[in-house]
C-alpha cells in the first residue's frame, strides 16, 4: 500500500500502527462486552444528574482541541457501555431488539471498511448480487416462486412498509406515479388493524394520503383484525365514495404477538381489488421453522411482505426488508434514468439497486444476513427461534403459576399479563408501577402496552441467549416487586 505522506490523509487513515493497536483495543472491548453484559445492569438509570453529566462530557468535545485515537475510542466504549438499555442482556424482554449475531457484528465491520456503494450495480456487484440472492432465498421460504420474487433491503420494517403502500398506490393507480394524487379522484384509504404498526400511519403521511386515510379495524378477542368490521368499514367507504387502496394483515403484531387471518383477509383484498401486504416484520421467522410455518399460511398470495432480519433474525440494527412477487412493481415505483449514473454494465442483465429502492446510495445491508446465514445455516436459525419460543414457553407457565394471568394467545415469545388475584392488579397504575420499578433496578427490561384499551405487562423473549434461569429471575423479581408495591398501599 501507498503511504500517505500527507498529513491531512493521515488524519483521518491514522498510521498502520495505531490502527492495529485501536483494532486489537475494541476487539478486547467487545469480548470483554459479550462475556459481562449478563452482568451489568439491563438499563441505565436515567435523572437529571446523568443528564446533566452526561451532555457534559459530550459538550467536552468541541472539536477545536483534537484527542488521541484510542481516547476518543475508550469515550465511546465507556458511553455505550452506562447509557444504553442493553438489548444484548439475557434478561432484555424488550421490543423485538435481539443479541446480535456476531457474524453480523463482523459484517458490519467489514462493510464500513470496504464501504461498497449500493446505489449502481457495476459499483457493487458483489454486494448487490448478495443482496438479490438472499431476497429470492427469503422469497422462496415465505412461499414465493424465486423466479417471480424481487425486493429491497431497507433501513427497517418502517421504510418496507412505507415502500408498500407507495408500491401499491402505483399499482393501483397507473397515473400516480407521474401526476401525483391529484390524478386520483376518489380518497384511497388503507385498511390496517387496531394493533398493527403505527409505521403506516406515517407511511400514509409520507405518501401525501394523509394519515385520516389508514382505517383502524377493530380487533377480536384474540386480537386478529376483526373480518366484520372490516367488510363494514369496506362498505361504508365504498358508500361515501373511497377508493380500499391497500390491505394489511399483520402476521405477528408488535404488541402481543397475533396473527391475522391472512388467508381471509387476502381473498378480501382481492374482491376489493386491493394491494394485499403482509407485515412480517417480526412474525416472519415462523417461516424458517417448519413446526411455525403455518403461522405464516396465505403470505405466498401477499402482493408484498416486510420483514425485519433485525429482529427474530438478530442481525444487527438495521436490515428491513421488503419482498413482492410483482417482478416489475419496484421498477415503476422507484426507477429514474440520470446521466451521471455509471453504465458501467450496459448489456449485462442486471439491477441498479437504486432503481429499486427509496433509497440512493446505500449500505450494504445483506452482508450481516449473508455471513449469519452462511455460518448458523436455515436450522442454525431455527434452532434458536425454537430455543427463543421454549422459553416463551416456559416465561408463561412460570407466570400463571406464579399467580399472573396471561391475556394474549401467541405461538410465538411474546406474554402479555396482568395479575388478578390481587385487588387492583390489573389496573394501569399498578402494571406500570411494577415495569418501572423493574426497569429501575436494573436487574431486567420489560414493558407495558396497551391490548384493546387495557394496560398490560408485556415481556418478550427477544435475545437467543436468553435461559431458564432469566426467566425465573424475572418471575421472581415481579412477584417481589408487586409484593412491595402492595405493601406501601
Ligand atoms: C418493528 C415493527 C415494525 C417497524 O420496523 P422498524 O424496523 O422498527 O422500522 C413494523 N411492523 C411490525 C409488526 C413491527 O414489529
Amino acid at each position: 500500500m501507498q503511504t500517505l505522506s500527507n498529513q491531512a490523509s493521515q488524519t483521518l487513515a491514522l498510521t498502520s500502527k495505531t490502527r492495529s493497536e485501536l483494532f486489537d483495543y475494541i476487539q478486547g472491548a467487545i469480548e470483554y462486552y459479550t462475556k459481562t453484559v449478563a452482568y451489568m445492569r439491563v438499563a441505565p438509570e436515567l435523572n437529571q444528574t446523568m443528564l446533566d453529566a452526561l451532555r457534559a462530557a459530550i459538550a467536552n468535545f468541541n472539536f477545536n482541541a483534537p484527542r488521541a485515537p484510542i481516547d476518543a475510542v475508550r469515550f465511546a466504549i465507556g458511553g455505550l457501555t452506562t447509557q444504553q438499555v442493553h438489548t444484548p442482556h439475557p434478561r432484555y424482554f424488550g421490543l423485538f431488539n435481539p443479541a446480535p449475531s456476531q457474524m453480523g457484528v463482523i459484517a458490519d465491520t467489514l462493510v464500513a471498511a470496504f464501504n461498497p456503494q449500493m446505489a449502481a450495480w457495476s459499483h457493487s456487484p458483489f454486494a448487490a448480487e448478495i443482496e438479490a440472492h438472499l431476497i429470492r432465498s427469503l422469497g422462496e421460504k415465505f412461499g414465493y416462486n424465486p423466479h417471480e420474487t424481487d425486493g429491497v433491503f431497507t433501513s427497517g420494517g418502517a421504510e418496507a412498509n412505507h415502500t408498500a403502500l407507495l408500491t401499491a398506490l402505483v399499482h393501483k393507480f397507473p397515473k400516480f406515479s407521474k401526476e401525483g394524487l391529484l390524478s386520483v379522484k376518489q380518497q384511497p384509504v388503507i385498511y390496517v388493524s387496531t394493533q398493527a404498526h403505527h409505521s403506516f400511519v406515517k407511511a400514509a403521511r409520507f405518501c401525501g394520503l394523509g394519515t385520516n386515510a389508514v382505517r383502524s379495524i377493530p380487533t377480536d378477542d384474540k386480537l386478529k383484525m376483526s373480518i366484520d368490521a372490516l367488510r363494514e368499514q369496506i362498505a361504508k367507504d365504498l358508500n361515501d365514495a373511497c377508493t380500499p387502496a391497500m390491505l394489511v394483515a399483520t402476521a405477528g403484531t408488535t404488541s402481543a404477538g397475533a396473527f391475522d387471518d391472512i388467508k381471509v383477509l387476502e381473498k378480501i383484498a382481492r374482491e376489493e381489488g386491493m394491494w394485499f401486504h403482509v407485515d412480517a416484520a417480526w412474525g416472519g421467522a415462523a417461516a424458517l421453522v417448519p413446526e411455525l410455518s403455518y403461522l405464516l399460511e396465505g403470505c405466498e398470495k401477499a402482493d408484498s411482505i416486510t420483514f425485519d432480519a433485525h429482529k427474530f433474525l438478530s442481525v444487527p440494527m438495521a436490515a428491513g426488508i421488503y419482498l413482492t412477487r410483482h417482478k416489475t412493481i419496484l421498477q415503476e415505483t422507484c426507477a429514474i434514468s440520470t446521466a451521471y449514473m455509471p453504465l458501467d454494465a450496459e448489456g449485462l442483465d442486471v439491477t441498479d439497486p437504486f432503481t429499486h429502492s427509496m433509497q440512493w446510495s446505500r449500505r450494504f445491508t445483506g452482508l450481516k444476513l449473508f455471513l449469519t446465514l452462511a455460518v448458523a445455516g436455515w436450522e442454525g436459525y431455527a434452532e434458536t427461534i425454537r430455543h427463543q419460543t421454549a422459553m416463551g414457553n416456559l416465561l408463561r407457565k412460570e407466570l400463571e403459576q406464579g399467580g399472573w394471568r396471561i391475556v394474549n394467545d401467541s405461538p410465538l415469545p411474546v406474554v402479555c399479563f396482568v395479575d388478578e388475584s390481587l385487588e387492583n392488579g390489573s389496573t394501569p397504575e399498578f402494571l406500570k408501577a411494577v415495569a418501572k420499578r423493574i426497569v429501575q433496578s436494573g436487574e431486567a427490561w420489560l414493558s407495558t402496552t396497551l391490548l384493546n384499551g387495557k394496560t398490560v405487562l408485556r415481556a418478550c423473549i427477544t435475545n437467543y441467549t436468553t435461559q431458564e434461569s432469566d426467566v425465573q429471575v424475572l418471575v421472581r423479581l415481579l412477584r417481589r416487586v408487586a409484593g412491595e408495591i402492595l405493601n406501601e398501599r
